[in-house]
């Protein structure tokens, strides 16, 4: 084929040289970069995944259901228990992973003219799908230690006047979540809609935003993954819960028969063995306090983190090579003398810790 270099293709303007979403995916024995669950699904989920998968098998000619009926009302059921609040599977909307629910929010509510407003650092993805959509991206400060000035978030709120605001509780990639009252002095400042992107919520003690839901239907919408605390990032589902007129709205965008019948199938399954895999979550939160403990002890600053990574320092710049080479993987997340390394299984964690001493020093 001849040699075509992207330079040379009809790329839209805004779009050239940009930096795509590149976490790297090394073979390392010790994978910490990803804010993946460690530990693998238990056998009997593979086996009703497997099972399952069979029976849906015979209908692959047919599209699949192109509203997810089952498995919104499985996730529905699964946030009112652990949310403690009731929602119904209208009030939640399905998609291959909350990349592609973050997506279809800012095809419907952003776009060109419009603005999304996030506080950094946050998850690099919100940037780059505003990007992708024509939005454009208004990057608010955090505090130095990483926290949520609520009183400069809402004067900017009134000064940006912006259609989307975009809140990450617990912050990816700082950890700390954002209290239950700032979040609702923020919802009911903010001019437009507000996602409060929660794919971290299960680690966290504090209450989630969806107890929100009854008084601001009209503007909040919150994101979910059963890619962490589920151990499905495989499996590629994640999930809002908002209005049902949200939801509709979200229809005008999003593809049809989005969401396969095999990715319908396992993600029931895997919702029907949830309290096997989400007892993982307890195992994990305790490790992050040994890790966190560890890290402290050894000298570093540790940030308070309600998640299942840690950010932490001072390094130098060489620092993530220093770590890839004693076989652990962690992430560069571009804050300048910070890494950021996710929450493993405690062999793992023993690794990293054992990497991070000799860095040290
Ligand atoms: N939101 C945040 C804050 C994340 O960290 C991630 C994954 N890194 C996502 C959304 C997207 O996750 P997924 O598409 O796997 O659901």
């Amino acid at each position: 084929m001849k040699d075509v270099k992207l330079a040379d293709l009809p790329l839209r303007d805004d779009l050239r040289g940009r930096t795509p979403y590149g976490a790297p995916q090394l073979d390392v024995a010790v994978r910490l970069n990803t804010n993946e669950n460690p530990y693998p699904p238990p056998p009997a989920l593979v086996d009703d995944v497997t099972r399952s998968i069979a029976v849906v098998a015979r209908d692959l000619h047919r599209y699949p259901d192109r509203d997810a009926v089952d498995l919104r009302a499985d996730l529905a059921a699964y946030i009112s228990q652990s949310a403690g609040f009731s929602v119904s599977g209208a009030d939640v909307w399905a998609a291959n992973g909350s990349n592609e629910i973050l997506q279809e929010i800012l095809q419907a509510f952003g776009g060109p003219g419009r603005v999304a407003l996030g506080f950094e650092p946050s998850y690099s993805m919100h940037p780059i799908i505003a990007a992708g959509t024509r939005t454009e991206w208004a990057p608010t400060p955090r505090r130095p230690d990483f926290s949520l000035d609520v009183d400069q978030a809402m004067a900017i709120l009134r000064d940006r006047q912006p259609d989307l605001t975009f809140v990450t509780s617990p912050n990816n990639p700082t950890g700390q979540s954002v209290p239950l009252d700032d979040l609702r002095e923020l919802v009911s400042g903010a001019p437009g809609m507000v996602v409060v992107d929660e794919a971290y919520a299960e680690f966290s003690s504090r209450p989630s935003a969806v107890s929100l839901l009854d008084e601001y239907a009209d503007k909040l919408i919150v994101t979910r993954t059963m890619s962490k605390a589920f151990a499905f990032a495989g499996g590629r589902l994640g999930y809002l819960i908002a209005a049902p007129a949200v939801v509709d709205a979200l229809q005008l965008v999003r593809l049809p028969y989005h969401l396969s019948v095999l990715t319908q199938a396992a993600a029931r399954a895997a919702l029907r063995h949830a309290d096997a895999t989400l007892a993982s979550v307890a195992q994990l939160v305790a490790e992050r306090e040994r890790v966190v403990a560890a890290l402290a002890g050894m000298g570093f600053t540790v940030v308070p983190s309600d998640a299942n990574f840690v950010l932490f320092g001072p390094f130098s710049p060489d620092a993530w090579q220093a770590y890839l080479d004693r076989g652990v993987l962690i992430r560069d997340v571009g804050i300048k003398g910070h890494l950021r390394v996710t929450i493993g299984a405690p062999d793992e964690n023993d690794a990293f810790l054992a990497a991070s001493k000799e860095i040290i020093g």
